[in-house]
């Protein structure tokens, strides 16, 4: 009998002649492929899932440990749910998946993986197929696996490019739109407070004019890292124009986003960027603040509009100082 390092010893069922050919088809195989048995041990490992994983067939075949190659943490393979009919859990260990035949028993998803023995994380597309025996039982699962990491990669930046502000890399006017619009539909829904802050940068062209176009940019950098440094998880903090920017901040009530305001008017304050080159006059931002109870009569814009009000009478009040809505108070 001819000995293949990629698979595990079995009993050949059919001639061994075809047999090996097939086995050896498999261990050449340019896709990564495993197989495991009705117990989830390995039973084949061909060369090219070596070359994607860094771990040698020698090491995994007639073990359970090929999660390993993939994971620093204990978990299950996809192969390994579909050999225990546990395919319900993928929803929870997979944010992309789905089938590839009608059927319903050939999935596939894609995740990133750690493969802790090349120490580079990689982005697998992976499929598993069972092999079903003579009276219905899953006897094999044959799992394959593509590297999409360059291609995960171009999309998460083309994303970013089409969401983010080039400067600030903050979320763009764009991306504060949709997530507006979106906040809005989730607060009527929730029947819950949707609050906004415009926050714009006083005498900015002062700024401008005294250290040049490059310094102002340094400065909007800057004033966006300390706007967003005082955010929560759900809040929303965007770019919404050259030195103006907005911030979404949902379930949160007008006495609530008034203590966000002053916060960020206070720790633009305090970075205490001189507004000349010389003197101890510093860069302040004027705040207008709305909050709103969505209602279907009612829309995000006017939200905006209560905001922009609200940051106006900020600005002919003498600027640095936040500013609230005579009405609407929630
Ligand atoms: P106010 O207190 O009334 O807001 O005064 P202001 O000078 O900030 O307002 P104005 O709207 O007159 O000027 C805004 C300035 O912001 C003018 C513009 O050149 C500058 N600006 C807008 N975008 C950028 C940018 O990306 N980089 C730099 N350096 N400057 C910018
Ligand atoms: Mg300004
Ligand atoms: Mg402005």
């Amino acid at each position: 009998m001819t000995s293949h390092p990629n698979v595990q010893h079995l009993e050949y069922p059919q001639s061994e002649q075809q047999h090996g050919f097939a086995i050896k088809m498999m261990e050449l195989l340019v896709i990564p492929t495993f197989v495991l048995d009705g117990n989830c041990k390995v039973i084949i490992w061909n060369r090219a899932c070596e070359r994607l994983t860094g771990v040698s067939a020698y090491e995994v075949l007639g073990t359970s440990d090929h999660w390993r190659s993939f994971y620093s943490e204990a978990r299950p393979t996809l192969a390994d749910l579909v050999v225990q009919g546990r395919t319900a859990d993928i929803h929870k260990l997979y944010t992309q998946h789905g089938h590839r035949n009608d059927a319903g028993n050939n999935l596939c998803v894609e995740n990133w993986c750690d493969m802790p023995r090349v120490g580079r994380r990689r982005y697998l597309a992976v499929d598993a197929s069972p092999i079903y025996g003579g009276d219905g039982s899953i006897v094999a699962v044959v799992e394959t696996l593509r590297d999409m990491t360059d291609e995960k990669r171009a999309q998460i930046a083309l994303e970013q490019l089409a969401t983010r502000d080039g400067l600030t890399s903050l979320a763009n006017r764009r991306c504060f739109d949709d997530t507006l619009r979106a906040e809005w539909q989730r607060a009527l829904r929730q029947q819950q407070a949707l609050s906004l802050l415009m926050v714009d940068v006083d005498n900015f062209k002062e700024y401008n004019d005294a250290h040049g176009h490059l310094g102002g940019d340094e400065c909007l950098q800057r004033i966006a890292g300390a706007v967003a440094s005082e955010m929560r998880a759900n809040d929303l903090v965007a770019r919404y124009g050259g030195e103006e920017f907005a911030v979404i901040l949902p379930n949160q009530s007008l006495k609530g986003a008034a203590i966000v305001a002053e916060r960020i008017r206070s720790r633009v304050e305090q970075l205490q960027l001189p507004k000349r080159k010389q003197g101890r006059d510093y860069v302040t931002v004027s705040i207008g603040a709305a909050t709103a109870l969505p209602s279907p009569a009612s829309s995000p814009s006017q939200l905006v509009a209560t905001a922009d009000t609200a940051l106006y009478r900020a600005k002919h009040m003498g600027r640095n100082r936040i500013s609230l809505p005579d009405t609407d108070t929630i």
